[in-house]
């Protein structure tokens, strides 16, 4: 968050890696456990595609094409089987390179199975010799220090536990220590079996700011344990978001350090929205004038316990600055209750052009001055009380909870710094603007901003730093070329990153894509109507249906109407967990009976449904996301004032690449049949259309008359 701010101005330091190309007992020994691998894999079936992902992998990590920039962008459809490419090709280089391979995954389920089947597969089945772990954020593990001391020490709990505790809450937490302490749970939150609740997990998560590592008997607890085995494991399971994270910090400190790694970004199509998201910020003008109001607790904790002169200054900025940001937060509040906005539905005001009103440039500009001496005054402090502890002048158990108490503020004045300084960014440039806005709802006024692209950001902490990098995803490209994500992520053509497009070897003209005759379009009163008959009529008995629709509101219209005619076949999003909702259309299927889905764009990346799961699939309207969030809109209006257009440039890019993932969904194996149709003419009707249809896969078109 706090990168996006200064990474334009800063030097980006080019790397210095081994020069090394793929030698002939390397090749050999990737051969032989291809070997190994495919013989333990049951009905195996060697591709052509997949041995080239793995030869351009292993190519590129070695630095055969580019020394400096060893990185592949590669599309592998469906069923060429990725994660054994990379895990193939990339282990024995990082191997032989002395370096880790870091794989990181958007989501949860893809993470599991590299960490519960492919991973120890290859352990099994390969000549490989490594050791392999996920890594989780440090809130995922539980502080020993505090889970053996919190009922000794209740007195202690600060200002940050303010959840009142429900009776139960300290028998678990005895429960969770004796655990701990009998060696039963080794203090990882996601191992204990049951959901524990956040305010009892608040008092005992393990806190950067309080966390003292330094001292020898904290050196065996879950954290400093689990990043040990990070340190120590060859190859590092992780999620974009916690890589992005350790990114931030510059590298180095959550994962190995940047150039001492190859990453292997698996569901890279992701990357880019989720290093947006992450370089957002947001404040809510009350909340912080509340705790800011509170810091002078600090003081008053501190001069209780540290008694040194050296803790009069910082403590006196620390109070002349809050006192300045709680009087520039109240006359930002004053500016926007006296001129009123025109919120959207969602309460929300976008500042065009990212331009905050004037009004309250001075405020910004003071509360930015006022916010780095505070934190400047609040990083003095912290330290002051870990000097003292370290000079054994106070105890631990005094020392803590100032240093959690600080570590709080610290946390939200850099987060309150990150937003002033994006809304302050300077716009004479070139570069994108920041999407800025304020929401007007019950808590206030809340102001917000995100970048609106994050190449720079990317080129900065990752592509410029790493060792090498595998990008892949089953949908890299937009309408035929890889042109959309290089925008997003701020890869280039010439910039010696290597562009791979492998075609799933599925048997794709054996599918017919149906495009329906359809009357309306759906931007045409009647529509809904007509889509109601016509999915009446579409549905095949003793089969497994699964209709997409593009909103919530269109697929509870046309269940409201299909529910008698259907009363135990169908399956709406919505109205029972994901997991209930897919088990219960398995059982149906497996009974020979008709079962029909109805599900939103959500359910139209990561479903698997193989085989007789899924045999006739619905897609109700072309995916075109409506660019009403305050990042979308102000998306399009940058490219607007560039002389572009939004629709050709982000809508028809992105509807090509959900259509291609919602049309994924009917074939997941080689053996898998069934068909497609396509409810919205505009396919074939509008000019954008053909491009649409030409960036699926070669399905066997069909237009009804
Ligand atoms: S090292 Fe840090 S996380 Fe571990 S027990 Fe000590 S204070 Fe807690």
């Amino acid at each position: 968050m706090f990168l996006i701010a200064t990474y334009f101005c800063l030097f980006i330091a080019p790397r210095r890696l081994p020069i090394f190309m793929l030698s002939d007992s390397l090749k050999k020994e990737i051969r032989a456990n291809y070997e190994l691998i495919t013989k333990a894999l049951p009905q195996f079936k060697a591709r052509k595609a997949q041995n080239y992902l793995v030869a351009e992998i292993a190519k590129v990590l070695a630095g055969n094409y580019d020394k400096s920039r060893r990185i592949l962008v590669a599309e592998a459809g469906t069923g060429i089987g990725k994660s054994l490419a990379y895990i193939l090709a990339g282990l024995p280089v990082a191997l032989r390179l002395n370096k880790k391979l870091v794989i990181s995954t958007a989501t949860v389920t893809l993470q599991e199975q590299l960490i519960s089947k492919d991973l120890p597969f290859f352990l099994r089945h390969s000549d490989f010799k490594f050791t392999f772990t996920l890594a989780k954020g440090r809130q995922r593990y539980c502080c020993e220090h505090k889970l053996l001391n919190q009922q000794q020490d209740e007195s202690q709990q600060t200002l940050l536990f303010t959840e009142k505790p429900q009776p139960g809450d300290s028998e678990l937490l005895s429960k969770m220590r004796n655990a701990y302490l009998d060696g039963k749970w080794n203090g990882d939150q996601d191992s204990w079996a049951t959901p524990i609740p956040r305010r009892i997990w608040q008092q005992i998560v393990s806190d950067k700011h309080s966390c003292k590592k330094a001292l020898s008997n904290h050196r065996q607890c879950p954290f400093h344990r689990a990043r040990d085995n990070i340190n120590k494991a060859d190859v590092i399971v992780v999620n974009h978001a916690l890589l992005l994270a350790d990114l931030e910090l510059g590298g180095g400190v959550i994962l190995p350090e940047p150039d001492a790694c190859f990453y292997v970004l698996d569901e890279a199509h992701h990357l880019p929205k989720i290093s947006r998201d992450f370089s957002s910020a947001s404040v809510n003008i009350k909340t912080s004038q509340d705790w800011l109001k509170k810091i002078k607790q600090v003081s008053t904790h501190i001069n209780r316990v540290v008694h040194r002169q050296t803790t009069i200054t910082p403590g006196l900025t620390m109070l002349e600055s809050a006192n300045e940001m709680v009087n520039d937060l109240q006359a930002i509040e004053l500016y926007f209750r006296h001129n009123p906005l025109n919120y959207n539905k969602s309460n929300q005001y976008r500042f065009p052009m990212g331009e905050v009103p004037e009004g309250i440039v001075n405020a910004l500009i003071n509360l930015k001055e006022e916010t780095k001496k505070c934190l400047s005054a609040v990083n003095k402090l912290s330290t002051i009380t870990s000097e003292e502890l370290k000079d054994a002048n106070i105890k631990l158990s005094d020392a803590e909870p100032i240093l959690i108490e600080t570590g709080f503020y610290i946390q939200r004045l850099e987060n309150l710094l990150a937003l002033w300084k994006m809304l302050l960014k300077d716009r004479a440039t070139h570069q994108a603007p920041i999407a800025a806005w304020v929401n007007n709802e019950n808590d206030g006024f809340t102001l917000c901003a995100s970048p609106l692209e994050v190449g720079g950001l990317l080129e900065y902490m990752l592509w410029s730093q790493a060792a090498g990098i595998i990008l892949c995803s089953a949908t890299l490209t937009s309408l035929n070329s890889f042109d959309y994500f290089m925008r997003q992520s701020g890869l280039k053509n010439n910039d010696g990153t290597q562009y791979l497009r492998l075609k799933s070897p599925f048997d794709y003209p054996a599918i017919p894509l149906n495009i329906a005759n359809m009357k309306k379009d759906p931007t045409e009163s009647g529509f809904d109507n007509e889509l109601i008959d016509n999915i009446a009529q579409r549905i095949q008995e003793k089969q497994a249906n699964l209709v997409l629709f593009a909103s919530y509101w269109q697929m509870n219209l046309v269940a409201d109407k299909l529910r008698r005619k259907f009363p135990k076949a169908l399956l709406v999003q919505g109205e029972t967990s994901r997991t209930k909702m897919i088990s219960s259309h398995k059982k149906n299927c497996d009974l020979g009976l008709t079962s029909i889905l109805f599900g939103t764009g959500s359910l139209a990346e990561g479903l698997d449904l193989p085989g007789h799961y899924l045999t006739n699939l619905i897609i109700t309207k072309l995916p075109f996301a409506v660019p009403d969030s305050p990042v979308e809109e102000a998306h399009a209006e940058w490219i607007t004032s560039r002389g572009g257009n939004p629709f050709m440039q982000i809508t028809i890019p992105e509807a090509s690449k959900k259509l291609i993932q919602s049309c994924g969904r009917l074939i997941r194996k080689e053996t898998d049949t069934g068909q497609i149709t396509l409810l919205d003419k505009r396919v074939i009707t509008k000019r954008y259309g053909k491009s649409l249809i030409d960036a699926l896969p070669p399905f066997a078109l069909n237009v009804e008359k």
